[in-house]
C-alpha cells in the first residue's frame, strides 16, 4: 500500500451556496451558515446557507403553488420527458464541474464520479424522462353495471433527504422519477455535501424546469430535514440514509399527515464464496466490494463468508492486494482511496478497528489512519471474528470487512441471514444449485452472482427488513410518486341511466 505524497488539491470555482426557492437562490431567513470542509485537509471549503424550518416552509409554498397551479404537472408527458432530456445533457456538459464539487465535498474519487456518477445521473434523467409519458392507468371490468378505469395520478409535493456518499446520483436518481410523474420537490442534500445539489439546481432552472418545482434546502438533518418530514403539505417523503434516521422518518410521517414514506437505508451486506467459486476473481470482488468508494457503500461487502476449502488461499491473495492499493488525493488519478467524508465518520470508523481488536478479532491488515492532516484510513482485514461483534453487526461505512469460515450451505445461508440489514449479498459459486438456493434463502433486496455493485436504472434497487422499503430505479421507483384513482361509470343498460 503507497499513501500518495504528491497531493493535487484541485480546487473548483464555487458558484452557488445559497437555497434555492422558486427558482432563485436566496439567504437563508435567519441568516444562518454552515461551514462545509474538504476531506483530504479539513479545511473549510465555504460557507452555505443553513436552511431551517421557516426556510422549509417557503419552499413547501413554493413547490405547493407550482403543483396546484403551475404548467408542470399539467404539461404532457412528452414535454416534461424533453426538458428531462435538456438537464440530462446540461448534466453530462457541466460533469467535470459536478464530480470536482462531490470530490472536495464527499473525498470521492475524482475521475471514478465522473465515469459512473455523473453518467448514472444524466442517464436516470433519460430513462425517466422517456417514461414520462408512458404513465398509463387501467380498465376494470365490474361485477355490476359499471366499468371503471383508473387514473395515475402525481402525488403531490415531495421531500427528497439524501446522504453524501454519492451526491449527485442521489439528486438525479430521487429527482428524475418525481420529475417524470408531475410532482413538484424539495430536495435537503446532507450536510456534509452540499454543493453539487446547489449547482443541480441552477442547472435544472437552465434546463427550463419552471420555478417552484425543485427547491433545493441546504442545512441539517434534526432542523431542516425533520422540518420537511413532519411538513402538514409535503404529501411523500424519499429518503436515503442511516436506518436510525430512517425510523425518525417514518415517525415524522406518522406523527403529522400520514405522508407516505419511502426508505432505503444501511446494510450489512454478506458476500458467500464457496469451494467451487473462481479465487482470482472472487479476491477481487471481496476487496472492492469492501474498499470502493472507501467503504462508504451501503451495499458493501463489509462481511465476507470464505468456505473452508478455500480460506487459506483467499486470504493469502486478498492481503496481497494491499501493496498495490493507493491511498491519498482524490483528485489524483493514481490514487484508489480517498479520504472518508468528515471528521466524525473518520473517528467513528477507527473506533469500531478499535472495539474489534478489544473484542477478540484478529486484525489481518490495516486499522490506522494515514498521514497527517485529512480522514485517510488503511484499507482494514479482521478475521476470526464472532457473529455477534460490534464489527461484524454494525454497519462501519468505512474501509473495514470481517472475513469467516462456513462449513455448509446451510451454515453460510444462517450466517449470512444473521443481520437486521437485508440490502444486499453476493454469491461467488460455479455450482447453478447452489447459486439458485442461496438467492432465494438470503433475505435480502438485491442478490448477486458472480458479479457484485451491479446496477441499472430498469432494474429496481432497495432494501428488505431494516435496510427499508420501496424501491429507487425501475419504474417502480415511478409508481412511488403516483397516486392511483379508481373512476366508475354506469354502462348503458345500468339502472343509474
Ligand atoms: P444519515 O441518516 O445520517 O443522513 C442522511 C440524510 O438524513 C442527511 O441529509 C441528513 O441531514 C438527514 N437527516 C438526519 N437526521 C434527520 C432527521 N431527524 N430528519 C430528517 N432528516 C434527517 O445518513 P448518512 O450518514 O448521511 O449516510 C449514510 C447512511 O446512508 C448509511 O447508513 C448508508 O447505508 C445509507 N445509505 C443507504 C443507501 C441505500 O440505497 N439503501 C444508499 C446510500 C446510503
Amino acid at each position: 500500500m503507497a499513501s500518495n505524497g504528491s497531493s493535487v488539491l484541485k480546487m473548483p470555482e464555487i458558484k452557488f451556496t445559497k437555497l434555492f426557492i422558486n427558482g432563485a437562490f436566496i439567504d437563508s431567513i435567519s441568516g444562518k451558515k454552515f461551514e462545509t470542509r474538504d476531506p483530504r485537509t479539513g479545511d473549510v471549503i465555504t460557507e452555505v446557507a443553513e436552511g431551517d424550518k421557516e426556510d422549509v416552509d417557503l419552499a413547501v409554498k413554493a413547490a405547493r403553488e407550482a403543483f396546484d397551479h403551475g404548467s408542470w404537472p399539467r404539461m404532457s408527458g412528452f414535454n416534461r420527458g424533453m426538458i428531462m432530456l435538456k438537464l440530462a445533457d446540461l448534466i453530462e456538459q457541466h460533469g467535470e464541474e459536478l464530480a470536482m464539487l462531490d470530490s472536495i465535498d464527499s473525498g470521492k474519487l475524482v475521475h471514478v464520479t465522473k465515469a459512473f456518477d455523473i453518467k448514472f445521473a444524466a442517464d436516470s434523467l433519460r430513462y425517466y424522462g422517456g417514461a414520462a409519458d408512458k404513465i398509463n392507468g387501467e380498465t376494470h371490468k365490474c361485477s355490476g353495471e359499471f366499468q371503471a378505469y383508473t387514473l395515475k395520478e402525481p402525488i403531490g409535493v415531495v421531500g427528497h433527504i439524501i446522504p453524501w456518499n454519492f451526491p449527485t446520483l442521489f439528486f438525479a436518481v430521487k429527482i428524475a422519477p418525481t420529475l417524470a410523474a408531475g410532482c413538484t420537490m424539495i430536495v435537503k442534500p446532507a450536510e456534509q455535501s452540499p454543493l453539487s445539489a446547489l449547482y443541480l439546481a441552477h442547472l435544472t432552472k437552465e434546463a427550463g424546469i419552471p420555478d417552484g418545482v425543485i427547491n433545493v434546502i441546504t442545512g441539517y438533518g434534526p432542523t431542516a430535514g425533520a422540518a420537511i418530514t413532519s411538513h402538514m403539505d409535503v404529501d411523500a417523503v424519499s429518503f436515503t440514509g442511516s436506518t436510525e434516521v430512517g425510523k425518525l422518518v417514518m415517525g415524522a410521517a406518522a406523527a403529522s399527515n400520514l405522508k407516505t414514506v419511502s426508505l432505503e437505508l444501511g446494510g450489512k451486506c454478506p458476500l458467500i464464496v464457496f469451494n467451487d467459486a473462481d479465487i482470482n476473481m472472487s479476491v477481487q470482488i471481496a476487496w472492492q466490494g469492501g474498499f470502493f468508494n472507501k467503504g462508504e457503500m451501503c451495499v458493501a461487502g463489509s462481511r465476507v463468508y470464505v468456505q473452508e476449502g478455500i480460506y487459506d488461499e483467499f486470504l493469502k491473495k486478498l492481503i496481497e492486494n494491499v501493496k498495490d492499493w493507493v491511498i491519498g488525493d482524490p483528485f489524483d488519478p493514481q490514487v484508489h482511496q480517498g479520504p472518508q467524508v468528515d471528521k466524525e465518520q473518520f473517528e467513528k470508523v477507527l473506533r469500531y478497528i478499535e472495539a474489534g481488536k478489544r473484542e477478540g478479532a484478529t486484525l489481518l491488515t490495516g486499522g490506522k489512519a494515514v498521514g497527517e492532516k485529512g480522514y485517510y484510513i488503511e484499507p482494514t482485514i479482521f478475521t476470526d471474528v464472532k457473529e455477534d461483534l460490534s464489527i461484524a453487526k454494525d454497519e462501519i461505512f468505512g474501509p473495514v470487512i470481517c472475513v469467516m469460515k462456513f462449513k455448509t450451505i446451510e451454515e453460510a445461508i444462517e450466517k449470512a441471514n444473521n443481520t437486521r440489514y437485508g440490502l444486499a449479498a453476493g454469491i461467488l459459486t460455479n455450482d447453478l444449485n447452489v447459486a439458485n438456493r442461496v438467492s432465494r434463502s438470503v433475505r435480502a433486496g438485491i442478490i448477486w452472482v458472480n458479479c457484485f455493485f451491479i446496477t441499472d436504472l430498469n432494474v429496481p434497487c432497495g432494501g428488505h427488513k431494516m435496510s427499508g422499503f420501496g424501491k429507487d430505479s425501475g419504474l417502480q421507483a415511478m409508481e412511488k410518486y403516483l397516486n392511483v384513482k379508481s373512476v366508475f361509470t354506469p354502462i348503458y343498460n345500468s339502472p343509474w341511466l
